[in-house]
């Protein structure tokens, strides 16, 4: 497992965002932990269209965080 860190996308709301209630992803953002093989979809607006895929500790500028976006 790998910690994450506020603005890495595991953390952000458009990590695996067309499937954001799975359990996986709820767990990963309560414990800030990931599995270093993990590779989910970005469902950022700038990034859909080119179906990007990012792992748990990748970042952009796009981030925002799912913590905040609950709340
Ligand atoms: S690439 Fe950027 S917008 Fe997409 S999930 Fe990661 S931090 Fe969020």
């Amino acid at each position: 497992m790998q910690h994450l860190e506020e603005g890495q996308c595991g953390l952000c709301l458009h990590f695996g965002e067309d499937h954001a209630g799975e359990h996986q992803l709820v767990q990963i953002r309560q414990a800030h932990e990931a599995p270093e093989d993990l590779i989910d979809d970005c469902g950022h607006p700038r990034h859909a269209s080119l179906n990007l895929k990012v792992t748990p500790i990748s970042g952009c500028d796009g981030f925002e965080s799912a913590a905040e976006a609950q709340a």
